[in-house]
């Protein structure tokens, strides 16, 4: 399975396709993502919350793997933002992993009552300078945040990684990310199972025409758009169903009826709101 692999503005890239282990148990993390590696993904996103990122760590020292071939992201929790916090939780979390660097580190969530994002962006352009990371970014920033850190340091983040699915698409996010060459990474890509996205006509007519799975079609919808998607499963059938989206093209027409599934005003969020995370 060949994943195809997106350029970042910091001059590195990333599979366009990994797999993600939010809410992955610790003791199911290693062998799923032994599982998906051994299915070819070689991207995975996880994060200090998720509380797996040993799993994570023993799957890949298990898996052989040359560490030039695998993109390891993880992220800073929120009462981590402050002081040196940020040095000491990424030590914490590559020693978790069992690595030396990670490729990705992001700011899990801006948090705007603490505001102490812009600080925290401040240690991570510090910790991308000392090898720690070699890329850095950000998770759920609206476009007030994205202004601020790039106002305050004058570096622009590697990736956005907000939450985007056919209901939920950020325009004024995504926009803002294009015109500021920052690549968005989609979280909750099918929805988190929250809504009937597959049973939407957009969704299951074109599987049928393309005697897909809708959720390899909500998948290739994002790749086409141009989005970094790690959909999760803990199922290897739908992890090896979820990576099998390289072979099959979505026409126009199919793109934008599935473009035209979001309400517009917000309502089609699952997950909670930035400025309400702190
Ligand atoms: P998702 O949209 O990937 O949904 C996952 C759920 O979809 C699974 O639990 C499963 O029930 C179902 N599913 C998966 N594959 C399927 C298939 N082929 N057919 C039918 N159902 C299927 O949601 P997610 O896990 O929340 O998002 C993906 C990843 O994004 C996470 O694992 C995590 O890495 C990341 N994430 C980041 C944030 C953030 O704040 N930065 C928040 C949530 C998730």
């Amino acid at each position: 399975m060949t994943v195809p692999h997106i350029l970042l503005h910091d001059g590195h890239r990333i599979p366009q396709l990994g797999f993600g282990v939010f809410k992955v148990p610790a003791a199911e993390a290693e062998r799923a993502v032994s599982a998906a590696l051994e299915l070819g993904y070689r991207h995975i996103d996880t994060a200090a919350i998720y509380g797996n990122e040993e799993g994570v760590g023993a799957a890949i020292a298990a898996s052989g793997i040359p560490r030039e071939e695998l993109f390891v992201t993880t992220k800073l929790w929120n009462d981590r933002h402050v002081g040196d916090e940020p040095r000491a939780a990424i030590e914490e979390s590559l020693g978790k992993l069992g690595l030396d660097r990670v490729d990705l580190y992001l700011i899990h969530w801006p948090t705007p009552a603490r505001d102490d994002y812009s600080h925290a962006w401040e240690r991570l352009i510090a910790l991308r300078e000392a090898g720690l990371t070699r890329s850095i970014g950000v998770s759920n920033f609206r476009v007030p945040h994205l202004e601020r850190i790039v106002a305050d340091t004058g570096i622009v983040p590697a990736v956005d990684q907000i939450e985007l699915h056919p209901a939920h698409q950020q325009r004024d996010v995504t926009d803002w990310a294009e015109r500021n060459d920052v690549r968005i990474e989609a979280w909750g890509p099918l929805g988190q199972g929250k809504y009937d996205l597959f049973g939407a006509p957009a969704v299951a007519d074109a599987a049928a025409a393309h005697d897909k799975t809708p959720a390899q079609v909500v998948i290739r919808w994002h790749i086409q758009s141009g989005f970094i998607v790690f959909p999760k499963s803990v199922r290897p059938e739908r992890m090896a169903e979820n990576i099998d989206v390289f072979d099959f093209a979505l026409d126009d027409l199919e793109m934008a009826a599935i473009d035209a599934l979001d309400p517009g005003d917000g309502s089609g969020r699952v997950g909670a709101h930035p400025d309400e995370v702190n």
